[in-house]
């Protein structure tokens, strides 16, 4: 069978991959903890579910308008004022399916082969698979748990090249829950003034899910308003990720861009989804913030759990829902015949031995961690910690 080249050049996502095994092996019996996938464990609220029904039953099931229905543009145009600060027309916003297809859009819209797009590290995964699909070139900055893997301006300015075109970074981050406040975001803004070409798309996907309080967009910025592209979604502060339904806001002349693209390849969002939308964003906010304080209190017991691990160096996240221990001083130590080499090998040394199933940092180009999800249950969390000890503990 012959398949495209263009396949060659990205890989399924390392998260994919692991959540996969971890079914596989549950099927065959075994008592699996499954740390390993980015989904809130919570039934999305019942009033976003009643929208649904009734968007079903008053018959809005028909194709929408490829940049999403007017209500849910109106709709996002007002959550960005209210939460954001940002003013947007609704011409400048448009609805996808999932902040992935935003981001796809973004990026298959304004690269061109060979142009460079600096993403700091670690990033979430897509980034890059999306910017090789695009045939850009990306250019990693290795950020390390010494500047709580924020991306300094001096290791921005030094990236920059003529060819740069964007930077692509998320706050609150996935995979290592990095929030950047005002003043790290207003030293950034003083490196891209220097540099009016390069475009930013930030990806604010988990805005809500924030232990340290106010959320804020480096669009904010007067100098970075008509350079960035917003992409949020309804996947995470929803928990809505069988949904799929994101969104971006940006310049006009990119958004136009994306829907000319969005129309050849998925018509748009789904028409349901985009009526329950626009409840999500101006309807009651309370569940979202009994989500997030589940978090915070997983968060409050895990990383300090992980942290008291002999060997386990981590950073304590502000925001988002995982923990992204450095496990390298394992490296190179052996339980019977297997040696650990590496974080993959620790990965599937996890769920062998352990039971756990967690992503290699190198999925997330930081080879010297691992990425646990704590969206799951205490007593998940609890025993999937004593596993891990246990685990790391026999390896000598
Ligand atoms: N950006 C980040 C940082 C994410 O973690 C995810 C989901 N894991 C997405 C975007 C995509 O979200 P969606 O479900 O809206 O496609």
């Amino acid at each position: 069978m012959q398949l495209a080249d263009r396949l060659k050049r990205f890989s399924e996502p390392q998260t994919i991959r692991m959540a996969k095994l971890s079914r596989e092996l549950k099927a065959q019996g075994l008592d699996i903890i499954d740390l390993s996938l980015g989904e809130p464990d919570f039934r999305t609220p019942e009033h976003i579910c009643n929208a649904a029904t009734e968007a079903m039953n008053a018959g809005y099931t028909k194709y929408p308008p490829v940049a999403g229905i007017p209500e849910l543009r109106a709709a996002i145009c007002t959550k960005l004022q209210r939460d954001n600060g940002l003013q947007y027309a609704p011409e400048e916003v448009m609805v996808s399916t999932g902040a992935k297809q935003s981001l796809a859009n973004a990026i298959l819209c304004t690269i061109n082969p060979g142009d460079e797009v600096i993403i700091p590290t670690p990033f979430w995964v897509t980034y890059g698979a999306l910017v090789q699909l695009a045939e850009g070139t990306n250019v990693f900055v290795d950020c390390t748990i010494d500047t709580d893997f924020k991306i300094t301006p001096a290791q921005l300015e030094a990236a920059i090249t003529e060819k740069t075109r964007m930077f692509i970074f998320s706050s609150p981050c996935n995979p290592t829950g990095t929030v950047y406040s005002k003043e790290d975001l207003a030293a950034l803004v003083a490196v891209f003034e220097r540099y009016p070409n390069i475009l930013v798309i930030s990806d604010e996907i988990y805005e809500y899910i924030n232990f340290r309080g106010g959320h804020e967009s480096i669009a904010q910025f007067p100098s970075m308003r008509n350079r960035t592209v917003v992409v949020n979604g309804f996947s995470k502060g929803f928990a809505m990720t069988g949904w799929r339904l994101g969104y971006m806001a940006g310049p006009k002349e990119i958004v136009q861009a994306c829907e000319k693209f969005q129309g050849q390849f998925t018509s748009g969002a789904n028409s349901i989804s985009q009526r329950a939308g626009v409840v999500a964003l101006t309807g009651d906010m309370a569940p979202t913030k009994l989500m997030t304080e589940a978090f915070l209190q997983r968060r409050d017991f895990i990383i300090p759990a992980l942290a008291n691990i002999p060997g386990v160096k981590i950073n304590n996240p502000e925001g988002a829902f995982y923990a992204f221990p450095d496990i390298s001083s394992f490296f190179g130590k052996s339980f019977g015949e297997t040696t650990i080499n590496n974080d993959e090998e620790m990965a599937m040394y996890l769920l062998h031995e352990g039971h756990v199933t967690t992503v290699m940092g190198s999925a997330f180009g930081a080879n010297r961690c691992l990425r646990l999800s704590f969206a799951t249950s205490m007593g998940n969390l609890e025993n999937a910690v004593k596993r891990i000890a246990e685990a790391l503990g026999k390896l000598k």
